[in-house]
């Protein structure tokens, strides 16, 4: 039986606990992010740190500098240092299986972060976008685009471009993008004048970038010298920065060759701006505070012993078991709606559109 002193005792030693300078806090999570080359990704590390914090947890923060063997040792690191949960957005989806295991053996918990982390049945949770849904809308973008500002050509000359392949998501957005722009290579009224089609040869190894400029600078030099490109598909937008680059270097937006409709992904600020300039056509705002704040409520939920949020369990299998997941909705911005949705939202403010 509890005596009452003993009772009185527990309730001062948690009472001074909690108070400042002794937090009890609700577990440690240690998050891994890819690189700080993208916007976004530094926008989600703050944004969970936030909010863990606001709900009571420790946090460390790493981010890999897009190296394999970094993230590897960040990783092990955050569970030698007794971390309770792991939140991981993987370079490489498929290079984490034994330090995952290691992790499952101390009872960490894991969640897979935007990118789906493959070939291991020790995850927990995805907490995601509809990543198929964001490929559908940037191909819808593309042809509201080419309708937009092609209304005359027929056929519309296309080129294609596909993210990492290490990177599960890229699929997603082409199989997406795919579904729109397929059957209008079928009917005759897109050609790829390339013929470069499908991830094997449209994949842009750690969505860098500079590849993508010198793929979409051959590409033109190989088969543009007599017709002009339409548009393209990007699937990001430090990609499109690249590919407009090239266009660009080639005379595109100017005198008689019309900028291409390029599309992206990110909503990241230069890409905005490009857009209002009318260079990049169309992005994807994926919403980075919301996508934290459902890994939020997934880790505090299993910390407490409750059922996490999920809507799909289905879609992600990761090669050892479809993964619960939550998928959050993409919203496809143009010039017509990006005042609206980024700024509305709180994403951006006025001035930072200016
Ligand atoms: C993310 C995209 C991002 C890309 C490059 C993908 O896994 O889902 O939002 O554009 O990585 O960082």
């Amino acid at each position: 039986m509890f005596s009452l002193k003993k009772l009185a005792l527990a309730a001062v030693s948690v009472a001074a606990l909690s108070a400042p300078g002794f937090a009890l806090a609700e577990g440690m999570v240690g998050i891994s992010m890819p690189t700080k080359t993208s916007a976004r990704w530094i926008d989600d590390g703050n944004n969970m740190v936030k909010q863990f914090q606001e709900a009571g947890y420790e946090t460390d923060l790493q981010y890999a500098d897009d190296d394999i063997p970094n993230q590897l040792a960040q990783i092990e690191n955050m569970i030698t240092k007794g971390v309770n949960v792991l939140v991981i957005a993987a370079i490489d989806g498929t290079t984490l299986s034994n330090a995952l295991a290691n992790a499952k053996a101390s009872d960490i918990k894991i969640i897979a972060y935007d990118r789906l982390i493959r070939d291991t049945g020790d995850i927990d949770y995805y907490a995601t976008f509809d990543n198929f849904k964001v490929g559908v809308e940037q191909a819808n973008t593309l042809v509201a685009g080419l309708k937009e500002r092609f209304p005359d050509v027929k056929p519309w000359n296309v080129e294609l471009f596909g993210g990492s392949p290490d990177d599960n998501n890229a699929f997603f957005f082409y199989d997406g993008a795919m579904s729109v722009l397929q059957p209008l290579i079928d009917d005759g009224s897109i050609v790829v004048v390339s013929g470069q089609q499908g991830m094997d040869k449209v994949g842009t190894l750690r969505w860098d970038p500079a590849t993508a400029q010198a793929r979409m600078d051959n590409i033109l030099s190989a088969n543009y010298t007599d017709k002009q490109v339409n548009g393209v598909l990007s699937p990001y937008d430090g990609l499109s920065i690249g590919i407009l680059s090239s266009l660009k270097g080639v005379g595109y937006g100017s005198g008689d060759l019309k900028m291409p409709v390029v599309s992206g992904q990110d909503a990241e600020l230069q890409s905005v701006k490009s857009i209002q300039a009318g260079e990049q056509y169309s992005t994807i705002f994926k919403d980075t505070r919301e996508l934290a704040k459902v890994t939020v409520g997934m880790v505090d939920a299993m910390i407490k012993g409750t059922e996490p949020q999920i809507n799909d369990t289905e879609t992600y299998n990761n090669g050892v078991k479809v993964v619960p997941s939550y998928l959050l909705q993409p919203v496809p911005v143009t010039a017509a709606n990006l005042n609206e949705v980024l700024v509305g939202s709180g994403y951006y403010t006025e001035d930072q559109l200016k």
